[in-house]
């Protein structure tokens, strides 16, 4: 019976508490039903405060002061923009590639209203949505035909499942691989619906291996670019071009998972030589899938180039009609496409290959025309330094290839306690209004300056850290 003495009564009535002049505006600015469903939840937290310990300050002002906070933290969006400083510039878990303009403004314009996705405006009848990026990807690749779908993990599903449903597919076992976030060939091929036969080893698998495991239940032969990993030492293994014999001796097709998909060679800007899907059709691929949103440098998306009598049986799957590509994506995939007409002007347009080719000079004449103002927002508990540092490209592209860059070294002074002070101030950076996301790495807290382009924003960001 202790319960019945606690006094409720102070609680105030939701109904007054709609009258206080500071809760009347939060009502103007959110709307009734946002302001009254935040009072509802402090007031239930308030009786629980009471219960436990008796009393509760529950003034007008405090409840006015704590609804206007969890108004304004809902208000704030989940997904929004971050400095990328991590050196990994195609970064899965920020979003892969940034869009070229075109390719936003596209996006964005198709967002607004109506357009002619599936509707043929000459001849007033239903379109097909593939029909925007088709032509152009086939003129880029050399390919006969071209489809495609939200991503290359949801074209690798759709590609097994056409062609080798309830039949065998021949991978290499030094090809089985596994891509951040449950993407693994082995499971993706059970779920298709095909069976893997494993060929060779994990380092050495000869064209004979293939030879001897091609058989009448097989339906496809497969090559799977290892995209975030390099088997070295003793290795062997098959080229595209000896692959493509053997499947066709057999009379099946030739299929190749490319992953980063560069559409042009990247030797051009200094980078790595990755394959191209054009360089795969002509050693003899009869069809490839590659992603939109990595080396290519456009929105997420899953290209699917090929031989025309395959990529129709693909077309005509219905788990095309699932995979499929929103508008947004299409608009923004064709403006993005478009630039690759014009390679000699690529690299001021497509920021991917824009920041993937930045030089190293640049980026510390960057990190050096920051440095005094970083340190000075810093406080005295730490000191900046300009440092050489290694980036990567990322989303499993070229693995081991690192990008000559600088970053801005965040330092703490004390000798004592580091990796806890380095994690406040990462904590710190990350809940920035726009979150600077660093690696804390050999004890300092390194931002790469190789993929910022907002050199305002970031600095207002520092303007804004508080430090105590
Ligand atoms: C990245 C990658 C995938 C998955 O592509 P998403 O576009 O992320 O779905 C599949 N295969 C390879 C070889 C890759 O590199």
């Amino acid at each position: 019976m202790y319960e019945s003495k606690l006094d409720f009564s102070q609680i105030p009535s939701l109904n007054r508490l709609l009258q206080v002049p500071a809760i009347i505006t939060l009502v103007e600015i959110y709307g009734r039903n946002a302001t009254t469903a935040a009072l509802r939840v402090l007031l239930t937290s308030a009786r629980e405060v009471i219960a436990a310990h008796g009393e509760v300050d529950l003034s007008d002002e405090m409840l006015a002061q704590t609804t206007a906070a969890r108004l304004a933290r809902q208000a704030v969006p989940s997904l929004r923009s971050v400095f990328n400083l991590t050196g990994t510039v195609l970064h899965t878990n920020l979003g892969r590639a940034p869009l070229a303009e075109v390719a936003i403004t596209a996006m964005a314009e198709t967002a607004r209203g109506a357009s002619n996705l599936e509707f043929n405006l000459e001849t007033g009848k239903r379109g097909d949505r593939d029909t925007h990026v088709e032509e152009i990807l086939c003129d880029l690749t050399g390919a006969e035909a071209a489809t495609l779908v939200n991503n290359n993990a949801g074209a690798v599903l759709l590609l097994l499942n056409t062609l080798a449903l309830r039949k065998e597919v021949l991978v290499s076992r030094g090809e089985l691989v596994e891509i951040g976030g449950t993407f693994r060939i082995p499971d993706i091929m059970a779920r298709a619906g095909a069976k893997l036969i494993e060929v060779g080893t994990t380092n050495r698998t000869h064209a004979k291996d293939f030879a001897a495991a091609i058989g009448n239940r097989t339906a496809l032969v497969m090559k799977v670019h290892t995209s975030n990993y390099i088997v070295q030492g003793f290795t062997a293994e098959v080229p595209a071009a000896e692959l493509a014999t053997i499947a066709n001796a057999a009379d099946v097709p030739f299929a190749v998972d490319l992953g980063a998909g560069a559409l042009v060679d990247l030797e051009r800007w200094g980078l790595p030589h990755e394959p191209t899907p054009r360089e795969t059709l002509t050693a003899g691929a009869d069809i490839i899938t590659f992603s939109g949103d990595k080396l290519l440098g456009g929105p997420q998306a899953g290209l699917i180039v090929g031989r025309a009598e395959l990529i129709a049986r693909l077309k005509k799957n219905p788990l095309k009609r699932a995979l499929r590509c929103d508008k947004a994506t299409l608009a923004a995939l064709a403006a993005t496409l478009k630039l690759y007409r014009d390679p000699d002007r690529l690299a001021e347009r497509l920021p991917t290959l824009r920041l993937l080719a930045r030089e190293a000079n640049e980026i510390r004449a960057l990190a050096e025309s920051l440095l005094d103002e970083v340190n000075a927002a810093i406080g005295e508990d730490f000191v900046v330094t300009v440092e050489d540092c290694a980036g990567q490209i990322g989303s499993g592209a070229l693995p081991v290839d690192s990008l000559e860059s600088v970053a801005l070294v965040i330092h703490p002074v004390a000798a004592s306690g580091k990796g806890g002070r380095l994690k406040k101030l990462a904590t710190k950076l990350r809940s920035l209004p726009v979150p600077v996301i660093g690696r804390v790495h050999d004890d300092g807290l390194w931002l790469d300056l190789r993929c910022l382009d907002d050199i305002d924003g970031f600095r207002t960001q520092f303007q804004k850290l508080d430090i105590s």
